[in-house]
């Protein structure tokens, strides 16, 4: 604690001659404060700024070494601290002799544009759960750094505050602060003081105070690793809170709100969190006790005293709190674990809405092609095909909140949106499709296709293929043999009837048929008289199925013949997933009466659509008005269009075409080496890989399949079965996924098939 009293004191001139002579800057000079360092702000004539460190004669030059180094470690990894900048020599840290004689090290950091969080007190909910959720940022940073300099024996460290208040604090002139200083802490000691022994440890930066949080429209940096040293892992949070809580009105949401920021960064463990306010308590506690020796050093030093009188109004305040309580409170911050997540869901949710994975994940949060949990671990989302343009796209999310902003009504008001998006579709899609109906989700937008046929054939007969899956209402189960054949279902209905699904792999006839389309076309001629034929482009529940050339095409023509009409359900296929085209169908040469559309034009937000012909559409038109409350609602549309601006504007077809066309190539490699991959198919990032137990008798791999799926979740790495076996890996990400992404991939499927 003699750092204070050997504190450099150079004149502003001699740190203008430092930045020219070492630096080769030209700038002025003025000061900044510290603790027991000098610093100056430096700003040149253009507009870069920068700080010039001039450390205490008495600093350990390995201790400055340790910053440094703890700077480039956390540079590395976030944005939040300032950067190094090398000297003219090429140096980071340049001792020099100034004019006192006194010897000293320099350095010079970047400059973070802002002010200090200490200016926006008192501190917002939302600032609050920021500071924890950087500080956290800063911390996971940290991770992985070491030095033996911050192994040290410190006055700023937690780990020896006790012992530090027992010395100090007798010091306190306030006869009321130092009784009740040396009152909490001695009944943190006793209380917390088992635990805080076995604590878990890591580098921590020991001063994210508000003066050193720098704050522009948002936090932008953490300054001064001039505290670092080794201590509970959780040192910097309890830091941070302790400076956040000082005259807050309420301190208990304020250090909750920290806490839940910062759990998502990097997760607080049972102890850390037991122990956490009484390290908030301490750390006052201690800068009472440190203020109590310097402040007679240094008495006209404004900084040293910067926080004693907030801290004399606030720990009274937070003596008074019931610890129980409060530790209730920061317990809750860090939201539920997964197993209570589950075990709330499964009291209140139906017990049939399932849950993947062996493991069930709990996701926190998605970006474009990557989901998150709550430990802030990354997963590889190659499954999820709703987030078409990419989780939270940002565009999306956009014109969602701006539209909601202003207004959402219905389409019983005249809005451009509802044209707009109307226009923008009918742009995409062939003639003579050309009249659009909106609605909130896939099966809502299948219902309505049968409606429309019916309406149009005035019948009620509909051809469907096996193993499809059209939606979950009441119809629409009367129409998904993967529903009514399967566990719970009923059968088929007189009026459905089932074709085999078209299956070149495993089904009647083979891909090395030629004809195998025409074939497979042919048990449509059973239905005498159908009102509708309703299929996936590309059956994807009945597992990632490529249809056969000229089977589209051939079923068309016997249900048209027979006075049916055709649905095109591209729920799952539309908008650039197959690669070659923008919907599946335009590469069977065909175009459908009736084309459906859901998941994937929301991007997440519930949408669908039904396009059909001015003929169908005036047959609809029968007197019943067609309604519905959110289907074309100002805000789906203003969501729907921008989905297709990204999709058009990122390229997004032919960017699957290209990946799809090299993680096809990836993956038609794996049967070499795994005689239980049994088939490889796709188009775009629309893939199914096909596990079976022996290539001849094609026998299903379905625990196989399971336990890959599985295996790959624990690997990082997302994805699905399906098929009537459910033995076909289902590889269907959101559009971004990458070449690397496919790589990763292929090679993580690799090592869990081996
Ligand atoms: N059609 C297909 C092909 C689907 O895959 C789904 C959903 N899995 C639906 C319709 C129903 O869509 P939603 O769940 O949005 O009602």
């Amino acid at each position: 604690m003699d750092l204070l009293l050997r504190a450099p004191a150079l004149s502003t001139a001699e740190a203008v001659d430092l930045a020219r002579r070492i630096y080769g800057i030209d700038a002025t000079a003025s000061p900044l404060p510290s603790e027991r360092d000098q610093n100056f702000l430096l700003q040149t004539r253009v507009v870069d700024r920068f700080v010039l460190k001039i450390a205490n004669s008495a600093e350990a030059r390995a201790l400055l070494d340790a910053q440094n180094c703890a700077l480039a470690h956390v540079a590395r990894r976030s944005s939040l601290s300032p950067r190094l900048v090398p000297a003219l020599d090429g140096s980071l840290l340049t001792e020099v002799t100034v004019g006192s004689g006194a010897r000293h090290y320099v350095r010079l950091l970047t400059w973070i544009d802002g002010e200090p969080l200490a200016t926006r007190h008192p501190l917002s909910p939302v600032m609050l759960e920021q500071l924890g959720e950087k500080v956290g940022e800063l911390d996971a940073a940290l991770e992985g750094f070491d030095h033996p300099a911050i192994h040290r024996d410190f006055y700023w460290d937690l780990a020896g505050g006790f012992a530090l208040v027992r010395d100090l604090a007798p010091g306190i002139q306030d006869e009321s602060l130092r009784t009740l200083v040396m009152r909490l802490a001695t009944a943190i000691e006793a209380r917390d003081g088992e635990r805080l022994a076995h604590l878990r440890r890591a580098p921590a930066h020991n001063d994210p105070n508000d003066y050193n949080v720098i704050v522009a429209e948002a936090i932008a940096g953490i300054l001064d690793f001039g505290d670092i040293v080794y201590t509970y892992a959780i040192a910097d949070l309890a830091i941070s809170i302790a400076y956040a809580v000082l005259d807050a009105p309420d301190p208990v949401a304020a250090a909750t709100a920290a806490v839940r920021g910062y759990h998502r960064l990097r997760p607080v463990d049972d102890d850390e969190i037991g122990v956490l306010f009484g390290l908030v308590v301490l750390r006052l506690c201690m800068s009472a006790a440190i203020a109590a020796k310097q402040q007679p050093e240094r008495p006209d030093d404004p900084y040293l005293a910067v926080s004693q009188e907030p801290i004399a109004r606030t720990l009274p305040a937070l003596a008074a709190l019931d610890r129980d309580t409060v530790d209730a409170a920061l317990r809750a911050a860090r939201g539920r674990t997964a197993e209570e997540t589950l075990e709330a869901r499964r009291r209140v949710i139906g017990p049939n809405v399932s849950i993947s994975y062996q493991h069930p994940l709990k996701v926190v949060r998605g970006w474009m092609q990557h989901l998150y949990d709550q430990s802030g671990r990354r997963y590889l989302d190659a499954f999820n095909n709703v987030p078409h343009v990419g989780h939270s796209h940002p565009r999306v999310v956009r014109a969602a909140i701006e539209q909601m902003l202003v207004l959402n009504t219905n389409t019983r008001y005249l809005h451009d949106g509802l044209a707009q998006f109307g226009e923008r579709l009918i742009a995409t899609l062939p003639e003579p499709l050309r009249v659009c109906y909106f609605l909130s989700s896939g099966s809502e937008a299948n219902e309505l296709a049968l409606r429309l046929a019916r309406a149009h054939t005035r019948r009620r007969d509909v051809i469907v293929l096996d193993h499809a899956y059209h939606g979950n209402t009441t119809t629409l189960i009367d129409i998904s043999p993967h529903k009514f054949n399967g566990p719970g279902g009923d059968g088929a209905l007189p009026w459905v009837h089932v074709l085999p699904q078209p299956d070149t792999y495993r089904g009647e006839y083979k891909r090395d048929d030629p004809r195998a389309g025409e074939k497979y076309a042919e048990h449509a001629r059973h239905v005498r008289s159908p009102g509708a034929f309703i299929a996936e482009t590309a059956p994807s529940v009945g597992g990632q199925i490529i249809l056969p050339d000229r089977y589209l095409s051939s079923v068309y023509a016997i249900v048209r013949g027979a006075g049916g009409v055709c649905i095109a359900d591209e729920v799952q296929t539309a908008y650039g997933r197959m690669g070659t085209h923008f919907y599946a169908f335009e590469a069977h040469g065909v175009v459908p009466d009736i084309v459906v559309l859901g998941k994937p034009i929301g991007n997440g937000f519930p949408l669908g659509a039904v396009i059909t012909t001015r003929e169908i559409a005036a047959s609809f038109d029968n007197g019943m008005e067609f309604f519905s409350t959110f289907g074309g609602s100002t805000v789906s549309c203003a969501v729907g269009i921008a989905v297709l601006d990204v999709v058009e504007q990122e390229r997004l077809q032919e960017h699957a075409r290209d990946v799809g066309d090299a993680l096809l190539a990836r993956l038609r490699a794996l049967p070499d080496a795994h005689p239980i991959v049994g088939d490889v198919r796709g188009s775009g990032l629309f893939i199914g890989v096909e596990l079976v137990k022996n290539r001849e008798t094609l026998e299903p791999a379905t625990a196989e399949a399971n336990d890959v799926k599985n295996r790959l979740r624990e690997r990082g790495i997302l994805i699905g079965t399906d098929g009537p076996f459910d033995n076909v890996l289902k590889i269907r990400p959101p559009m971004p996924f990458t070449l690397e992404d496919a790589d990763l991939l292929a090679r993580e499927l690799d090592a869990a098939l081996s």
